[in-house]
């Protein structure tokens, strides 16, 4: 087994398989800087689908467990539930994964289920349409995200995980809101901490409402109780409502960093490997691909940057770490 120089080992992979996006998240893509003269990646520096396919069967002999596609917006990219196939028969045994803004999945929900997607997890910030519209930065109407959700249920792949960032003066009205939308319907919100993530952001920490404050905020409308995490390095700590209407989760990576259990690589949509959400530079993946390497030194390159990690950025998080290099979110997908 190979084990990183804090013992962890690696299990799960989230592929970013574009950097585009079709809305304009402030806290991850703002405006200003992802402006219509933003130079995104050219189509031949992407990696295609014959080339995610064969990474993910290399990454497979390394212990790939999860599988998670995520952008920029992975629906964006022409024919995802071709490559979902694609994956699907390539590593059957591994939980297939997607993570998107649902605003497309009313139109694909169906043929990425048919393709063998197992779970999807919808980004939304807030039920009240003026909230969530202003968060979206393109004004998307929620409520073909809401549909986008049902559209994901009907087709099976429910429960669906509800992801919501929780910025201070922005949306902190929307937490009871988004709990008890879902409340009952068997989906589970996540609840995330406003992370420092990229440089164009602009994150304070004061603009964090800290997990213990979400968690007080639900608890003064209706009990909630601690569940047991599923696996070790779960990453959401996981409540259940007392009265037995669902489960809700919060991802304290601000406040009560997980590093420890850390067991996940990221893969940008130009082959770059990142072992780290925070790491300043990534591992070209894409010229080793395309130089005509065998797939044993493609295994022998990925077995070596794991045995070489030592990432624990949340943990250090202080003034000394607030400057250093990060890559963009949006490259590399959350
Ligand atoms: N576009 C897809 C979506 O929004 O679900 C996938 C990519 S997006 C970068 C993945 C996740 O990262 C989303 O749930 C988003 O809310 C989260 N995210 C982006 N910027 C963040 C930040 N600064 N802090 C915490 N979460 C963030
Ligand atoms: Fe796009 Fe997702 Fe980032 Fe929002 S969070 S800008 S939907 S990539
Ligand atoms: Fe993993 Fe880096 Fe996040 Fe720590 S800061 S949990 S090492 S991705």
């Amino acid at each position: 087994m190979t084990v990183d120089r804090f013992g962890r080992t690696f299990q799960d992979l989230r592929l970013s398989v574009t950097d585009r996006c079709n809305f304009r998240c402030p806290y991850c893509m703002p405006k200003e800087v992802f402006g219509p003269g933003y130079q995104f990646l050219p189509r031949a520096d992407i990696l295609s689908f014959e080339e995610i396919v064969r990474l993910t069967r290399v990454f497979a002999r390394l212990g790939l467990r999860k599988l998670r596609l995520t952008g920029g917006e992975p629906t964006v990219r022409a024919d995802l539930p071709a490559l979902v196939g694609m994956l699907r028969r390539a590593v059957p045994g591994v939980d297939l994964a997607l993570t998107t803004n649902g605003s497309r999945l009313t139109s694909l929900a169906d043929d990425l289920a048919q393709a063998g997607l197992d779970r999807v997890t919808v980004s939304l910030d807030a039920i009240d349409p003026e909230v969530g519209q202003r968060m979206n930065g393109v004004e998307f109407p929620l409520q073909r995200v809401l549909d986008g959700i049902d559209a994901a249920a009907a087709a099976g792949l429910a429960p669906v995980k509800i992801n919501a960032v929780i910025q201070r003066g922005v949306n902190e009205s929307e937490i009871t809101r988004l709990a008890e939308h879902f409340r009952g319907t068997g989906h589970i919100v996540r609840f995330i901490e406003y992370m420092d993530v990229g440089a164009s952001n602009g994150w304070k920490l004061d603009d964090v409402v800290p997990a213990a404050e979400i968690i007080e905020r639900l608890q003064s409308e209706l009990p909630l109780e601690p569940v047991d995490p599923s696996y070790r390095g779960e990453v959401a700590r996981r409540w259940r409502w007392k009265d037995g209407s669902g489960e809700i989760g919060v991802i304290t990576s601000v406040t009560q960093p997980f590093c420890g259990d850390c067991t996940r690589a990221r893969v940008s949509a130009e082959g770059k490997l990142y072992t780290c959400l925070f790491a300043g530079v990534g591992h070209d993946l894409r010229e080793p691909l395309r130089s005509g390497r065998t797939d044993e030194q493609i295994y022998e390159r990925l077995a070596g940057i794991w045995r070489a990690r030592e990432d624990r950025y949340s943990e250090l998080r202080s003034a000394a770490t607030a400057d250093l290099p990060k890559v963009e979110m949006s490259h590399i997908g959350g």
